[in-house]
């Protein structure tokens, strides 16, 4: 839709890890007061929390898009002593829950995942062979980022570290989440702050950050995956 060149600088915003009561609410209420598109990458044991469902589905009536981020972020599929059983336990398991949540927000029906990278460290533990194939095989489009402010560790200064990154980036992904760290509460001003250098708030991704799109793999992930990939 968009290229990655020329133009206005462009951010995207995703939430990852949750949703969680009394914090998904708030960000919620900040993005609809600025407007701003983004998406959330929920955790299935999250969304099994009490009022974790009701939380994802309002984001999607809101107009933000759902992506799956595991079932139970805690196993990284590319250290996995059982990789298949990885795929089905991790991914396919709460794909169905995933669907629907996604399918609430009729303009988009691309499945979006995105691994659990421990730490954000993008290293062989994010995938395993058995991984990509099931994300290729079931049309998958894969989502990273290239701006990691580790709001979970820097809950105040999160904010000046986006805002540096979203200056010297054309197109900026920007990872957050909505976890109970406190971090979210300085969403109103990094808003602000993008607002004040007149960056686009976009709800998809740079080709940059797909290496796998709509199952097509666009780029090598063998630098991600363990074995051969
Ligand atoms: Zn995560």
């Amino acid at each position: 839709m968009f290229g990655e060149e020329a133009g206005r600088r462009r951010v995207t915003l995703t939430f990852d890890n949750g949703p969680t009561p009394g914090i998904t609410d708030k960000v919620l209420d900040v993005l609809a007061a600025h407007r701003a598109p983004a998406t959330f990458f929920v955790v299935g044991t999250q969304l099994q929390q009490p009022g974790g469902l009701d939380l994802a589905r309002r984001a999607a009536a809101e107009g933000h898009r759902i992506g799956h981020h595991t079932a139970t972020h805690t196993l990284q599929l590319g250290a996995a002593e059982d990789p298949e059983g990885a795929v089905a336990a991790e991914i396919a398991a709460i794909e169905y829950d995933i669907d629907m949540l996604a399918g609430i927000n009729e303009a988009e029906s691309e499945r979006l995942f995105r691994p659990n990278a421990a730490g954000g460290v993008l290293d062989k533990h994010v995938f395993s062979p058995q991984a990509v194939r099931y994300l290729q095989q079931h049309r998958y489009t894969c989502a990273l980022w290239n701006c990691l402010p580790r709001d979970w560790e820097n809950t105040e200064t999160w904010v000046d570290h986006a805002l540096a990154d979203v200056a010297r980036t054309n197109w900026s992904v920007v990872v957050l989440h909505d976890l109970d760290t406190g971090a979210m509460d300085r969403l109103p001003a990094f808003l602000g702050g993008l607002a004040a250098i007149d960056v686009e708030i976009v709800p998809d991704f740079p080709d940059s950050c797909l290496p796998i799109r709509h199952g097509q793999l666009q780029h090598s992930l063998s630098h991600l995956t363990n074995g051969d990939g």
